[in-house]
Formats: structure tokens, C-alpha cells, sequence
């Protein structure tokens, strides 16, 4: 029997009928099984019924993604065609497709589909409705819907009257394609057609997919027909209205670092910046869930709640309570809930001009400084460069840091070439004369295996420190290296920690992996330096 409560949350949305019209437009045949646009509920309601996932016991719904945990980057293509073929920079992350495996798998899964029970979902991507992007999802599982409704943006019931979408995502986990004759490398694919607007994603329950699926197309989009940056940051801002951006690769600090009770949140991962506003893309957070603390991260802990979507962790054994520092299923673990489960975040998510920039990175070489200023040309070779390095697991079972390099921190994200986002942030930085920040979370006192990952709450206090302004009266020096500025003290810091040198207990080893490092980023930016001015060029770690 149903709870009234969701009697209750059922009578609230049988007004909405399934737009069958325009299904049948898309190719689908059969409608008796159409779930159109379930409040969270409902979803979580389904989900648990049909034993595809359990509550735990603050009440958000756990459930597996399966075989994939995170995403498949050779899996993702793009369809060559006309729109595409002079305008994407084909790369490793931009892997060409061709239209016609493309109509045929669109087909396949629309064949898959049809007959089965599905979950539709009306929604948008861009907070500035001037960028509006309207969306429709089609997944088959409650909880792959209620992931859509958690990250992206919900319309009012009004708006869905006459909602025509623009783009649709078809993800179905359990179509399986055939490598044979589909035209994918595996059975598993994300495929973006620019000119059908239609995202295909099968044979992985990877949520993820669907929302850089989304972001990779506002990529494409908004810097190219609208002269918006977009941009792979989270962003807050302050009481005084003063926005800041983060920027960052995968588990740098973006989602962590932005949750800041004491400031608004604009979004935890996508935006983008017009002349003068930043807007988030999304309507939720997606954030990691490995090792999670109330004590740490207070702010993401209790978004673990009713309407969150718990992914891929384990129960403390006996009990209803995530074990979160268990990595049984994977270490990507993550939890999406829609912004409002953050206190303070701000509604709608738009923000002013940016005060300041930070770069975040992860730098498990323990080279980089825990904070540092950049002058413009430095900020626009770190940006260029997207460094972070994480920790990689060798066949011996040995760890050891392995460098990331990715332009802009988001090459998988990014259809056009770097250079077009580099140059469109390189004008905002000269106009407004943003402060630009570089912040390695990563190591300190030696590299993995030797040091530690810095404090998370000295970061957040020389974050703090930054956006207060009570790090423009210091002194600083230059790092010898790679000569952005560092102070010499940061309030609620030690003082000790600010030049990374000062950290590790062998100098030699500290100059010898300093030069290590620099080899590293200079090496990776052989590729661009024709591209390059003379301030950037300027701005490469000194051999
Ligand atoms: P993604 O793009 O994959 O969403 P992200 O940039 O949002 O990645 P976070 O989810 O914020 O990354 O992950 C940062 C992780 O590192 C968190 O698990 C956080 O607890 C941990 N952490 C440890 N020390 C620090 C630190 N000093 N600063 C920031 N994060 C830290
Ligand atoms: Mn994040």
C-alpha cells in the first residue's frame, strides 16, 4: 500500500499528461508505460519497488550504476557532418562519428524502447534564460530520471504546457550496441549529433554521461552563437555580491571548495560568463562521496537526504548508514541533489562579474604552493596547461603521482579548439581585472607517499583569506620555478606551509621534483607555444 505522502505527491502531478504528440515525432510507438515528469517521490518510490535501489537512513536513495562507475571518454563521439566538421577540434576527446551509425542507433534504441516502461523528463540547462536550453530525457529507470531532475534546471508546471524541447538525451543502460556493425568501439557509447540535437547514451548507467553530455554541447554553443564563455568551474559569491569562480579537473575541490556556508552558492561545476553576469548551467550538485564527514563538509553531508541520489556506496555492515570511506564498488562515489539542499544557495543561479579566479589543482608532486597570486600571462599559461596530478596505482600495487594535463581543466568537455576558450578568458581577465589565483588542495612536506594532502580547512582558509582581501597588504615572493607570487603569510594558516619548499625535509628532493614538474608542463606546452603571445611564453617555469 502507498504512503499518503505519496498519494499526496501523485495528486500533484496527474495534471501532467505525457506529451505524447511529440513522442511519437521522436520515433516511439507505445505509450501506455510513459512516466512523464514524476516529482522525486515518485521516483524514489518506483525505484525502491522494483528492488532497484533501498533508502538508507537519512532517507536518500541508494542505488548501483552497474559495470560503469564513472565515464567512458572513448566511448563518447561526435557526429562529423556538416556543422561539425570544420568547427570541432577532433582530438582524443572529440572522436568522430559518422551520421549514418548514428541514425541507425537512434533507431535500434528507439525499437528498444518502445513498449517498455519509460521515464520522461522535461527540463533546461542555463540559469540566464536568455541561454535557456530546454531538454527532454528519456531514460528507462526511475532513478536515472530522478538524476536529471536533481542536476538539471525544473520548469514550472506552466512552463511545460507548450514545452517544445530543443535537445534530446535517449539514454538507455541496457541497450547494448554492436561494435560490428554500430560503428561504436563497445558495447557502451554517448553519441552527440549537433544537427539532430539528440545525445544517445546505451549500454552504461553512468549518470554522469547525461550531464557532460549536456555541458559539452553548451560548450559548443554558447561560445560560438552567443559569445558566452563557458566554463568546467564552480562559482559562489559573496554577501557583497562579489562572485568567484573555481576552476579545476575531476577531484580538485570545485564541488568541495565552493560549499562555503558563509557564502551563496552559484553552482558546483558548469558556467558561463557573458559580459556581465557568471550563470550556472545546472540546477544541482554532483559531488563526491568518498571519505565524506559531517565534520569536513557539513554542507554536502546533510544533502544526503530525501530526493538525493546516492551512487555506488556500501552500508556500514548491519546498518542503514553509508560506509563512506569504503571504495568497494568504486572510489567515484557521488551523490546529486538539486541546489536547494545547499543552505545559502542562490536562486536563481546567477552571479555578478567575477572579483576572483581560482585555479585548482591537485598537485600530488607536492611542488606547487598551497596559494599563489598569478600575473595575467601566468594565469593564461595555467589555464592553457590544466595541470593537476593525481594518484595513480601501479601493476606492483605501488603508488606513485601521474600528471593530468587538460586545457582549460576540461579538454574531455571541450568541442572547440583551446585556444577559442583561452582567448575569450584572457579579454575578461584584461577588462576586469579579476584577481587570478593559483590553489594546489594536493600535497605538502613531499610528494604522495611522503607528505599529505593539505589540510582541507587550511585551504579553505587561504580561500577565505583571498576573497577578504587580507591577502592584498602582505608580502610575498616568487617562487623560484615557476614565479607565481606567494604570500608569506595567510590568516589561520601556518606560516611555515606557504612556500611548499619550507615543507619537505630534503630540499634537494624538493628542487629536484620542482625541476621534474616544470619538464612536465613545459613539455605539454610544446603544442601550443605557436599559439602563444609573448607574456604567455613568459609565464613557463624557468629549467
Ligand atoms: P569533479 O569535477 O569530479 O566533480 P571536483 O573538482 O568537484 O571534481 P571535489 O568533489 O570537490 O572535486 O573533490 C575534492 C575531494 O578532495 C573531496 O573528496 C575533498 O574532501 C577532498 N579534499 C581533501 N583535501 C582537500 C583540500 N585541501 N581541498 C579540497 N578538497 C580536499
Ligand atoms: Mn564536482
Amino acid at each position: 500500500m502507498r504512503k499518503p505522502k505519496l498519494l499526496h505527491a501523485m495528486s500533484v502531478t496527474t495534471s501532467l499528461t505525457a506529451p505524447v504528440d511529440s513522442l511519437k515525432k521522436l520515433g516511439l510507438t507505445s505509450f501506455e508505460n510513459v512516466h512523464y515528469q514524476l516529482s522525486p517521490d515518485q521516483l524514489t518510490e518506483q525505484a525502491v519497488q522494483r528492488g532497484d535501489g533501498v533508502l538508507n537512513d537519512t532517507g536518500a536513495l541508494l542505488i548501483n550504476t552497474g559495470k560503469y562507475t564513472g565515464r567512458s571518454p572513448k566511448d563518447k563521439f561526435t557526429v562529423k557532418d556538416a556543422l561539425t566538421e570544420n568547427t570541432v577540434h577532433w582530438n582524443d576527446f572529440n572522436i568522430p562519428f559518422e551520421e549514418k551509425y548514428f541514425l541507425q542507433l537512434k533507431e535500434k534504441m528507439l525499437v528498444h524502447l518502445s513498449g517498455e516502461e519509460l521515464w520522461v523528463r522535461d527540463c533546461y540547462a542555463c540559469a540566464e534564460e536568455a541561454y535557456r536550453l530546454k531538454i527532454r530525457v528519456i531514460n528507462e529507470n526511475p532513478w536515472s530520471n530522478l538524476f536529471c531532475y536533481n542536476m538539471f534546471i525544473r520548469p514550472e508546471e506552466k512552463d511545460l504546457e507548450n514545452f517544445e524541447p530543443e535537445w534530446h538525451i535517449i539514454q538507455a543502460p541496457s541497450f547494448k550496441a554492436d561494435p560490428a556493425v554500430d560503428g561504436t568501439r563497445a558495447e557502451n557509447f554517448a553519441v552527440i549529433s549537433f544537427i539532430h540535437k539528440t545525445i544517445l547514451i546505451g549500454g552504461t548507467g553512468y549518470t554522469g554521461e547525461m550531464k557532460k553530455g549536456i555541458f559539452t554541447i553548451l560548450n559548443f554553443v554558447l561560445p560560438t552563437k552567443a559569445g558566452v564563455l563557458s566554463m568546467h568551474c564552480s562559482a559562489n559569491m559573496g554577501d557583497a555580491g562579489d562572485t568567484a569562480i573555481f576552476f579545476g579537473l575531476s577531484g580538485t575541490g570545485k564541488t568541495t571548495l565552493s560549499a562555503d556556508p558563509n557564502r551563496r552558492l552559484i553552482g558546483d561545476d558548469e558556467h558561463g560568463w557573458t559580459k556581465d553576469s557568471v550563470f550556472n548551467f545546472e540546477g544541482g550538485c554532483y559531488a563526491k562521496c568518498i571519505d565524506l564527514s559531517e565534520e569536513k563538509e557539513r554542507e554536502i553531508f546533510n544533502a544526503i537526504r530525501p530526493g538525493a541520489l546516492v551512487e555506488n556506496v556500501t552500508f556500514i555492515e548491519g546498518t542503514k548508514t553509508i560506509d563512506f570511506s569504503s571504495k568497494k564498488i568504486t572510489e567515484n562515489t557521488r551523490v546529486s541533489y538539486p541546489l536547494s539542499f545547499i543552505s545559502n544557495a542562490l536562486e536563481p543561479s546567477i552571479g555578478k562579474t567575477p572579483k576572483n579566479i581560482f585555479f585548482l589543482t591537485c598537485d600530488a608532486y607536492g611542488v606547487l604552493p598551497p596559494i599563489s597570486k598569478l600575473t595575467a600571462g601566468q594565469a593564461m599559461y595555467q589555464f592553457i596547461s590544466g595541470y593537476t596530478a593525481k594518484v595513480a596505482g601501479t601493476e606492483a600495487g605501488v603508488t606513485e603521482p601521474k600528471s593530468t594535463f587538460s586545457a582549460c581543466f576540461g579538454a574531455p568537455f571541450l568541442p572547440l579548439h583551446p585556444a577559442q576558450y583561452a582567448e575569450m578568458l584572457g579579454k575578461k581577465i584584461e577588462e576586469t581585472k579579476v584577481h587570478v589565483w593559483l590553489v594546489n588542495t594536493g600535497w605538502s612536506g613531499g610528494a604522495y607517499g611522503t607528505g599529505h594532502r593539505m589540510k582541507l580547512g587550511y585551504t579553505r582558509a587561504m580561500i577565505t583569506a583571498a576573497l577578504e582581501g587580507k591577502l592584498d597588504n602582505v608580502n610575498y615572493e616568487a617562487h623560484p620555478v615557476f614565479g607565481m607570487m606567494m604570500p608569506v603569510e595567510c590568516p589561520g594558516v601556518p606560516a611555515e606551509i606557504l612556500n611548499p619548499r619550507n615543507t619537505w625535509a630534503d630540499k634537494a628532493a624538493y628542487d629536484a621534483m620542482a625541476k621534474n614538474l616544470a619538464g612536465q608542463f613545459v613539455h605539454n606546452f610544446e603544442k601550443y607555444a605557436s599559439g602563444a603571445n609573448e607574456e604567455i611564453l613568459a609565464a613557463a617555469p624557468k629549467l
